[in-house]
């Protein structure tokens, strides 16, 4: 297996930048996720690293070797789609072990690592089946073991549970964790969902027009984003984003927002623009009973989500959304008030969106 590195990566197509200086080190044996919305560069920065696409500037090293213009047949890496294209004339089995037959791999070889692949992927009662009549979760099973068994340096997914139905989607993606710890290959996955990035990777890559904004395992992408679209995007519902109207002088505590005082985590660098946001999760934030010197609200919509329920509450400066437990009684038009975590909380500076060194984030 291999470490995989970009270093000042940009790939332009005519005057559009699509990928823009992106450095990376994927470890040996990582299981490292693309995450971002659609359009932002995933694709194609897969698709460099594969050898599909060469960069505009900038280069791809796999285990220290120079690959920028290297052909993917060059490569030694393994690509899996979305839409996976296995041959429909043949069954299982000759799906499985087409690319060692390609190699002249000797049949007694290939048939024992078809077998191996086999049991590795739960498809040894399907070996003789054609591929035509499979669901689509078994399908994107013989996929991976297509480009499993050629034990390649590294496997490169593109948003490969994209096309199954929820069920399926949420079971291969356990599967997909599992057959990773078992060969430990690195894997570079990409996917505009953040549940899927959450649950398998080791890290996770967040990617917006063009650029990684931030590359971090999933705890501290969630606990400490660098950026409101970081913090934006990671999270469900997502963080709350409320304003404050004033710079915020290094040393602070507390910050007005709509009149109202919240205590803050202390500031260590200060922001000097006129606009801030204070970001707060749903989970961090506490509603209480309607009093005049908090941070007042009516609430908007009460959704029950099993043991939790989300609660919409309207106030002065925007709706905030707030997972409460079950216990709380609210009803719609109540008025209440909202008490922040203020250890949780993380201020943003409007101009550039970069989050601001606090207690909190350094
Ligand atoms: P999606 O999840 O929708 O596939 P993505 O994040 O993978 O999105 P890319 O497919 O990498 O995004 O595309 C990034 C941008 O580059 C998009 O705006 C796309 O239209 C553009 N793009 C990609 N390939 C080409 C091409 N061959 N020619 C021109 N523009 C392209």
């Amino acid at each position: 297996m291999a470490e995989i590195i970009t270093k000042n990566l940009n790939k332009k197509f005519g005057d559009f930048t699509a990928v823009s200086n992106t450095n990376l080190t994927i470890e040996d044996g990582e299981f490292f996720v693309l995450l971002g919305p659609s359009g932002c560069g995933k694709t194609t920065t897969l698709r460099m690293i594969a050898g599909l696409e060469f960069p505009t500037s900038g280069n791809i090293f796999l285990d220290s070797q120079d690959v920028t213009f290297l052909r993917a047949s060059q490569r030694d890496i393994a690509f899996v789609f979305q839409l996976f294209a296995l041959y429909p004339h043949m069954n299982v089995e000759k799906n499985i072990g087409y690319p060692l037959k390609t190699q002249r791999v000797a049949r007694s070889e290939i048939k024992s690592r078809v077998r191996e692949v086999a049991k590795l992927l739960h498809l040894e009662n399907i070996l003789r089946s054609k591929v035509s009549g499979l669901s689509g979760g078994d399908r994107q099973r013989v996929a991976l073991g297509r480009a499993i068994i050629r034990r390649p340096k590294a496997f490169l997914m593109d948003e490969p549970l994209g096309a199954l139905d929820a069920e399926f989607r949420e079971l291969m993606c356990s599967e997909l964790k599992k057959l990773h710890t078992n060969i430990d290959a690195t894997t570079i996955y990409v996917t505009h969902d953040q549940n899927e990035a959450m649950a398998m990777g080791d890290r996770i890559g967040v990617m917006d027009k063009g650029a990684i904004l931030q590359a971090d395992d999933p705890l501290t992408l969630y606990n400490k984003p660098r950026t409101m679209v970081v913090a934006d995007f990671i999270g469900s519902p997502a963080m709350n984003f409320l304003p404050i109207h004033s710079s915020i002088p290094k040393g602070c505590k507390s910050v007005l927002i709509n009149g109202c005082s919240v205590e803050i985590p202390e500031i260590h660098a200060a922001s000097n623009t006129d606009l801030n946001y204070l970001g707060v999760r749903p989970e961090n934030i506490e509603i209480t009973a309607a009093s005049y010197d908090g941070f007042q609200g009516k609430v908007y919509g009460v959704e029950y989500l099993g043991v939790r329920k989300i609660i919409t509450v309207d106030t002065a400066v925007g709706r905030v959304k707030v997972r409460s437990s079950n216990n709380l009684v609210v009803q719609i038009n109540d008025n209440v008030n909202l008490k922040f975590n203020s250890k949780r909380i993380i201020l943003f500076n409007s101009d550039d969106g970069n989050a601001i060194k606090s207690e909190r984030i350094t």
